[in-house]
């Protein structure tokens, strides 16, 4: 919560009253979000990079970590003992990010009477779509 991972605050999505932050130790991230209101519950990962993944937050964060960092999938299986399909999901997530980044920060090539060369191979379909503006679509160049 302190770097911005996780909200700090949340507003019930049904009565829009705060909720407050309850310990639980049942729960996998230690804590829940409840409505004052109604006393509806939510998790803690609601709205955060952790929210759809059923890892604990530090091997998120680890795996995050690696993926953009570089680091192999045959070493991320061998090294931290994460499945060929954990870390191949967590990838193509993190790409996906990278190229939703990508769209909502960069400026448009090419103009009138200006030729932009476009390399087909580097489109592909994305699985997670969150987070996906447009249609328009951006390849990683140079992988
Ligand atoms: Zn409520």
């Amino acid at each position: 919560m302190e770097s911005g991972l996780l909200k700090d605050k949340l507003n019930c999505a049904k009565c829009r009253e705060p909720c407050s932050l309850i310990k639980r130790k049942k729960s996998s991230n230690g804590s829940i979000w409840r409505c004052k209101k109604c006393r509806g519950e939510k998790s803690l990962r609601i709205g955060s990079w952790f929210s759809c993944s059923k890892l604990n937050l530090q091997e998120i964060i680890l795996l995050t970590w690696h993926l953009i960092s570089g680091t192999k999938t045959c070493d991320i299986e061998r090294d931290l003992g994460f499945s060929s399909a954990t870390s191949a999901d967590w990838r193509q997530f993190v790409r996906e990010h990278v190229l939703d980044h990508v769209e909502l920060t960069s400026s448009k090539i090419g103009g009138v009477g200006k030729v932009v060369e476009v390399d087909e191979s580097k489109f592909g379909k994305r699985k997670y779509h969150r987070g996906h503006y447009g249609r328009r679509s951006v390849g990683i160049w140079g992988c």
